[in-house]
């Protein structure tokens, strides 16, 4: 191992032994501050929480290019005890992600700015969100993501130049009726009948079925201890998916128009809420090709695999979504990953680390020399 491989590997021993989950990331985002700053760059801390956001500018003017890791890990339950543990491999994107700014600090940017971002809780959806309301990315012309991926998508030696996350929200709908006597519902409306209607409703939306989505009620709940009397509220929640932007927002239209009229069938009201959720990835053809470029160059051809298409969400994907000019990608890694990525016994190869390390470098020296 060379010395920045050396490094790489002890930058990851020492996040890996500091799992912190969403918004406590107390030690890692202070641990990384800290040695980038050693690096040279010019480092803001509590961006957004515990975000940490780093910054080298070159000499001469040019684009201001981002590199984004996730430090946040998970809570699971294993053996009756509560642990945390860096179930979804954060600490190895930081770990990359650092390696690489070292060695461009190194090696020197020629233009333009190379900007870091150190993002909280991913797994919780808002971190990205509230880097993008801290300024984070107000100056950013392309963001670069990077993710470990099961073995089934990706093996070591492999990476994916797009990493097609979906978009994925939560509606939450609370149906209003009348109460009134067991004895007299005519003088009542059961929010029951309103909210029926209404997951007969949800359940017959489609849309073009050529894009992938689902639509499902997960939630419904009405009634209360006196089971003589005519229920006045029902409170519903539905698990929207589509793999793409454009399709969710007339699912969501769609759920919306079907809640309230399922309910008005008995003449009682809705009101629906979107109460989380993520865009899905949408992807710059320039950055698809560089990262292409830079995969076939570290990996050679035979690690170069096609586009990855995954039903999993990513907070990253508000950063485009918030900045329209924003040039987004996405590197999926292979890295022999097993059971899972979320299981508490998730292992890969850690050899693997140095590509996405080498891939990053490639990609940003192309962009900024
Ligand atoms: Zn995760
Ligand atoms: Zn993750």
């Amino acid at each position: 191992m060379n010395e920045t491989e050396t490094r790489l590997q002890a930058t990851y021993d020492t996040l890996h032994a500091m799992p912190e989950v969403g918004f406590a990331e107390h030690l890692t985002s202070a641990w990384l501050a800290e040695r980038i700053g050693t690096a040279g760059f010019s480092v803001t801390t509590g961006v957004g929480g515990t975000g940490v956001v780093a910054v080298l500018k070159g000499t001469e003017p040019g684009p201001v290019v981002a590199l984004r890791a996730d430090m946040d890990a998970l809570e699971h339950v294993v053996n009756g005890e509560t642990v945390r543990v860096h179930s979804c491999g954060h600490d190895s994107h930081c770990s990359m992600v650092l390696t690489a700014a070292e060695e461009l600090a190194k090696a020197g940017i020629r233009r333009g700015t190379l900007k870091i971002l150190f993002q909280p809780a991913e797994e919780k959806l808002t971190g990205a969100t509230r880097m993008i309301e801290a300024g984070a990315i107000d100056d950013v012309d392309i963001i670069l993501g990077i993710h470990l991926r099961p073995i089934q998508e990706a093996k070591t030696g492999q990476a994916t130049p797009a990493l097609y996350h979906g978009s994925s929200y939560i509606m939450e709908a609370t149906i209003t009726g009348q109460t009134a006597h067991g004895a007299r519902p005519h003088l009542g409306i059961n929010a029951i009948d309103g909210a029926a209607a209404a997951v007969q409703a949800v359940n017959a939306i489609h849309i073009n079925p050529v894009i992938p989505f689902t639509c499902k009620v997960t939630k419904l709940a009405a009634g209360g201890a006196t089971l003589n009397q005519i229920p006045d509220k029902a409170v519903m929640a539905l698990d929207l998916r589509a793999q793409q932007n454009d399709a969710m927002k007339l699912l969501l239209t769609k759920a919306e128009h079907a809640i309230k009229a399922g309910a008005a069938t008995v003449g009682a009201s809705a009101e629906v809420t979107v109460t989380g959720g993520v865009p899905g990835a949408e992807y710059h053809p320039e950055i698809i090709e560089l990262a292409r470029e830079a995969i076939r160059n570290v990996l050679g051809e035979t690690g170069l695999l096609a586009p990855v298409v995954t039903p999993g969400g990513e907070d990253f994907h508000n950063f485009a979504q918030a900045r329209p000019s924003l040039k987004a990608g996405y590197i999926g890694l292979g890295c022999n990953l097993t059971p899972g990525l979320h299981d508490p016994a998730m292992k890969f190869d850690r050899s693997a680390l140095i590509n996405g390390v080498n891939i990053l470098i490639h990609m940003v020296e192309k962009l900024l020399k």
